[in-house]
């Protein structure tokens, strides 16, 4: 079965985008059934009512919710060049994080000015809707604005779990840390992992995550790039986590 966003699910229309791929692109009719998520655990089996010229209506026949993971999992990536930011998105909605907070590091190649940054937030927030509606996940990430890193570690829920992946040598490895970790955690409870850019996180910057109770955590000896380690960390995460 096809499957749409729509954020207000009970509304039982689709914005102008959504609404586009499902009628001139997806060739769906009235009375077609379809399932609907909206990005918050429900997804719904639903069928289509009327196609308007910019609005598809659609009636919920049945939903279902999906629970919400028991911890939450952000991660910060640091910005690197554009295709591989792009699939870092990609990748993080489909294993299920919570929150992707791109991070604008003095090493970053690719920075993002005050006018490019609307844009881009947009391009990524639909990047992450494409990711979920293909791979069935119900839950999506809330991307947020680029940042400094000192602003994002200045803003973070108390008692949440800080890691920083890390090449420099006193980096304990991820494994021994989370299963230090997350027998004790409450439910509830975010876990951040922080990963560099292409060169690497500054000095500057990797003191001020230990400053600010970021532990650096190593994913091996072998120097991965940004996004294998992004992936390897959150997948690594995710196998934890499993129920
Ligand atoms: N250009 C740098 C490597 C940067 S790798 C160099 O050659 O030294 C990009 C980011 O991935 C790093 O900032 C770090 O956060 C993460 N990373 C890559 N491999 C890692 C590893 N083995 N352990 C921990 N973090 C790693």
């Amino acid at each position: 079965m096809k499957r749409y966003y729509a954020p207000a699910l009970d509304r039982g229309v689709f914005d102008a985008e959504q609404s586009h791929h499902c009628s001139d692109v997806m060739r769906q009719k009235t009375g077609d059934v379809l399932s609907v998520f909206n990005g918050e655990g429900v997804e719904a089996k639903a069928r289509i009512t009327a196609i308007g010229k910019d609005e598809v209506k659609f009636e919920v026949l049945a939903k279902a919710a999906s629970p919400r993971a028991a911890h939450p999992v952000w991660l910060a990536q640091a910005l690197t060049k554009k295709t591989s930011m792009e699939l870092i998105l990609q990748k993080a909605t489909e294993l299920g994080v919570a929150a992707i907070a791109p991070l604008q590091s003095d090493h970053s190649v690719v920075q993002v000015d005050d006018e490019k940054s609307d844009a881009k937030l947009d391009k990524w927030r639909k990047l992450t809707i494409e990711a979920a509606k293909q791979c069935g996940q119900n839950w999506l990430p809330k991307v947020h604005v680029p940042q400094k890193p000192g602003e994002f570690m200045a803003d973070l829920p108390k008692g949440a779990v800080k890691l920083i992946a890390s090449l420099q040598h006193e980096a304990k490895p991820l494994k021994s840390v989370l299963r230090e970790t997350l027998p004790a955690l409450k439910p509830g409870t975010p876990i951040v992992i922080m990963v560099g850019p292409e060169g690497d996180f500054t000095p500057a910057e990797i003191g001020a995550a230990r400053s600010a109770g970021f532990a650096p955590v190593s994913l091996g000896k072998i120097i991965l790039r940004a996004e294998t380690a992004a992936f390897f960390a959150l997948s690594a995460l995710a196998y934890e986590l499993m129920d």
